[in-house]
């Protein structure tokens, strides 16, 4: 297990097969924070390994596991988030196209700098995984109120469906 660096080179063949791990608070992850209600207590924990595709394609594997705070979107009072991720994804060099891989293959474009930036990955993780419309699992307000008309407009509002829509196109 290595402690998980500011960048690396995925390419190079010593990164491969590595275990690395950290943790990340707000301070390194300020998209999460931005997102987060004022003073939300960030806490993620991260391992990921490098690994090479049945492709020859570099895959990122990662498990991120943490919590932050939202607001319940039907009573608008704190709660907490929690979330598990699980993403695998090709990481490709700025303008590569590897035709291999298929057009929906998930992929992580790395920065100019052909480098993988571990938070910023982690934080573009998270951020598409913020839920659109978060509610309290048990929430005091209209907890018996299955469906309210309406609902789907707030979807329009968040910044982060449109990260979303994004990634899907790339
Ligand atoms: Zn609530």
């Amino acid at each position: 297990m290595s402690r998980i660096p500011v960048s690396l080179d995925p390419f190079l063949p010593r990164a491969l097969e590595r275990r690395w791990e950290g943790e990340y608070s707000g301070d390194e992850l300020p998209r999460l924070r931005a997102a987060s209600p004022e003073g939300a207590g960030i806490a993620v924990r991260v391992g990921f390994t490098l690994v090479r595709g049945p492709l020859g394609e570099i895959r990122w594997q990662a498990e991120i596991d943490g919590e932050t705070d939202q607001v319940c979107q039907r009573c608008l009072q704190p709660m907490r988030w929690h979330f598990q991720l699980r993403p695998d994804v090709a990481l490709i060099r700025p303008g590569d196209r590897p035709s291999a891989l298929g057009e929906d293959a998930e992929r992580l474009e790395l920065g100019a700098d052909g480098l993988l930036w571990p938070a910023g990955a982690v934080e573009d993780e998270i951020l598409l995984a913020l839920p659109l419309a978060p509610r309290h699992e048990q929430c005091g307000a209209g907890a018996h109120r299955e469906f309210e008309p309406g609902e789907g407009d707030r979807e329009a509002d968040n910044p982060f469906a449109v990260l979303g829509q994004l990634r899907g196109k790339s």
